[in-house]
């Protein structure tokens, strides 16, 4: 049976992908993914094969890996931060629909939630929601509801895809949605090129994040109530001592 590994290369820097990740890409033929992924890793993998097709190919993307799969060569889809997070581990499960005869591994990577976490503290510590701001493939009102009903249950948020050239204003919209809940000055922060050269991280609060203007290579994480600043970070107590 072919096997395609479906890969999340972590963040962005190599010692952020996971072992399991990296011996699977050594022992793959064929590397397929997006352009600026295939860029992040293809120095560590000499001698591979490198296939790549621009942004918004994925179904493309998808079905070369499966034909390559198909040529009895061994496959490796790749990822930025984990594969099941916004990533393309779903789709290739919809499109091996087609290939019954490809079977699919999944290998999970250090998503950005979780790796720019660590760039800005303590943020995540207690219960916490995901949400996209990217309309591309979810209408607005949902994101909107999704905001709105995280923020009144007090869950700390973190925002992927929070800007574009054509979405300049989502993030202050996101912002105001959570105004109706929480304060002003709640601890919110936000990290661009996490694991990349560049890396950034600030923590600032709610009411300032409003006014700043992010780019697609950043992620923000909103507070919850109990969110504080300590030692400049960003923290979320997850209440041990008031046990
Ligand atoms: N599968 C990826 C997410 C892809 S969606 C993961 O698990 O991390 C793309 C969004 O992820 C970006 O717009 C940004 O919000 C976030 N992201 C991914 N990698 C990032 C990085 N290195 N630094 C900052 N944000 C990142």
């Amino acid at each position: 049976m072919n096997t395609i590994y479906v890969v999340g290369i972590g963040p962005g820097a190599y010692e952020k992908m996971t072992v399991e990740a990296a011996q699977v890409l050594k022992s793959c033929d064929v590397i397929v993914g997006y352009t600026v992924y295939v860029d992040l890793v293809k120095e560590h993998f000499p001698g591979k094969e490198f296939l790549t097709t621009p942004m918004k190919r994925e179904a493309e993307r998808c079905e070369l890996a499966f034909r390559e799969a198909e040529k009895g060569r061994k496959v490796a889809m790749i990822c930025s931060g984990d594969a099941g997070v916004y990533g393309m581990s779903g789709l290739m499960y919809e499109i091996g629909e087609q290939y019954p005869d490809t079977e699919l591994r999944i290998i999970g990577g250090l998503t950005a939630a979780t790796s720019g976490a660590a760039v800005l503290g303590a943020p995540l510590i207690h219960d916490f929601a995901v949400i996209s701001l990217s309309d591309l493939l979810t209408p607005w009102e949902k994101i909107e509801k999704r905001i709105l009903a995280a923020a009144e249950a007090d869950f700390v948020i973190c925002l992927y895809n929070p800007s574009s050239r054509k979405r300049h204003d989502y993030l202050q919209k996101a912002c105001d949605l959570v105004l109706r809940y929480q304060k002003p000055e709640t601890v919110c922060g936000y990290v661009k090129n996490i694991g990349r050269e560049g890396e950034e991280g600030h923590v600032l609060t709610l009411e300032q994040l409003r006014g700043t203007e992010v780019d697609m290579f950043t992620t923000v994480w909103i507070g919850n109530s109990q969110t504080r600043e300590l030692r400049g970070k960003m923290v979320t107590p997850r209440g041990y001592r008031n046990v």
